[in-house]
C-alpha cells in the first residue's frame, strides 16, 4: 500500500496564549484515496524540552492495523510540511532571533469580515488586513478565514496552503518585533523584569520601521522559511507539497502591492539578510532604499 495520490491534512496550528508548556491542539485528518476513508489524529503535543527542534506526536487513528505504517508515513509528511509557523520563521533566520517562550504571540482565526475588503483591482491583494494581521500592541496574530476563502479561489490554491503562507508572513512580523537573540532570551527567562524595559525599546524600533521594509522583510523571511522546509523535507511527497506552497506564495506575491514583492531579494544569501536586520536594529541602516542598497550590493 503506497498511495501516490493523497491530500495533506487541513492542519491549522493553534497556540494557546498562556500555555507555557507549548501544547498545540488541533484536529488533523489525512485522507487517502487508496483507503477511501479518513484517518484522523486528534492531538499533537509539542514537548517543551524539544520545542526548538522536534515534535513529540501522539496519534490516534481510525482504521485497521494494516493501514498503520502508511498512516505513520503520511503523518511524517504532515509534520515535515505543516510545522508550527514560529519554528519556521525562527529557522528562516538561523534562530538568530527566537521568541521568548512565555512572551510568544498568540494566534486566532476570525470568521468576521476582514478589516480590508478585496480591492477592485484583482492584482492588489494585500496580505495584512485582508488575509491576516499582526497587532504589535497585543502581540496577537489574526487569520481572517473569509479573506482566505475568497483569495484562495482567486489564486486557485487550497485554503490550508494559503493559511500557512499568511501565518508565516504574520509570524515573521512578530519575530522582527519581539524576537530576541539567544543570550537575551536566556536573560529575560531568568529575570522577567527585563522584559518591560526591552519591550519599550523593541516597540519604538518596530513602530518606526519604514512600512515598505516591514512588508519586504516579512516576505523575505516567509520565503526563506519555505526554503528551509523544502531543504529539510526528506520524503518526496513532502518536498512536492512544499513546492506547491512556494507556488502559492509566488502567485500571491505577483498579485500583491509592490511592497510585498521580493523578486529582487530571493537569491540574497541568508547571512546577508540576517546582517542587514542587525544593522536595521542597531540604527546603522535606516529606510527601505538604504536596506536595498546594502543587501543587493
Ligand atoms: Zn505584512
Amino acid at each position: 500500500m503506497s498511495p501516490r495520490a493523497f491530500d495533506l491534512p487541513g492542519a491549522t496550528w493553534r497556540s494557546e496564549r498562556r500555555n507555557v508548556s507549548g501544547w498545540i491542539f488541533g484536529t488533523r485528518s489525512i485522507w487517502s484515496r487508496d483507503w477511501g476513508k479518513c484517518c484522523s489524529f486528534s492531538r499533537i503535543r509539542l514537548h517543551p524540552a524539544l520545542l526548538r527542534r522536534s515534535f513529540s506526536v501522539s496519534l490516534e487513528y481510525h482504521g485497521g492495523m494494516d493501514v498503520k505504517a502508511e498512516f505513520l508515513r503520511l503523518s511524517d509528511i504532515c509534520v515535515q510540511v505543516r510545522r508550527p509557523p514560529w519554528h519556521i520563521v525562527e529557522e528562516a533566520v538561523d534562530n538568530h532571533w527566537t521568541f521568548p517562550v512565555i512572551h510568544r504571540p498568540s494566534e486566532e482565526e476570525s470568521n468576521k469580515q476582514p478589516l480590508l475588503g478585496l480591492s477592485k483591482h484583482p492584482d492588489e491583494i494585500a496580505i495584512d488586513g485582508l488575509l491576516g494581521l499582526y497587532t504589535p500592541s497585543t502581540h496577537g496574530i489574526t487569520i481572517f478565514r473569509r479573506g482566505i476563502s475568497r483569495v484562495a479561489e482567486i489564486l486557485k490554491a487550497s485554503k490550508d496552503d494559503l493559511t500557512q503562507i499568511v501565518q508565516l508572513h504574520e509570524w515573521a512580523h512578530a519575530l522582527l518585533h519581539i524576537g530576541l537573540e539567544r543570550e537575551d532570551c536566556v536573560s529575560v527567562a531568568r529575570d522577567q523584569s527585563q522584559w518591560a524595559e526591552r519591550i519599550g525599546w523593541m516597540d519604538k524600533w518596530f513602530n518606526g520601521l519604514d512600512p515598505v521594509l516591514h512588508e519586504r522583510l516579512a516576505q523575505v523571511l516567509t520565503h526563506r522559511g519555505l526554503l528551509c522546509l523544502k531543504n529539510q523535507a526528506s520524503i518526496p511527497e513532502a518536498r512536492a507539497s512544499v513546492d506547491r506552497l512556494i507556488g502559492v506564495f509566488e502567485r500571491l506575491m505577483r498579485r500583491s502591492p509592490s511592497a510585498y514583492r521580493i523578486d529582487k531579494f530571493v537569491d540574497i544569501p541568508k547571512n546577508r539578510i540576517i546582517s542587514s536586520i542587525c544593522l536595521l536594529k542597531s540604527g546603522g541602516l535606516i529606510g527601505a532604499d538604504a536596506w536595498e542598497t546594502v543587501v543587493t550590493w
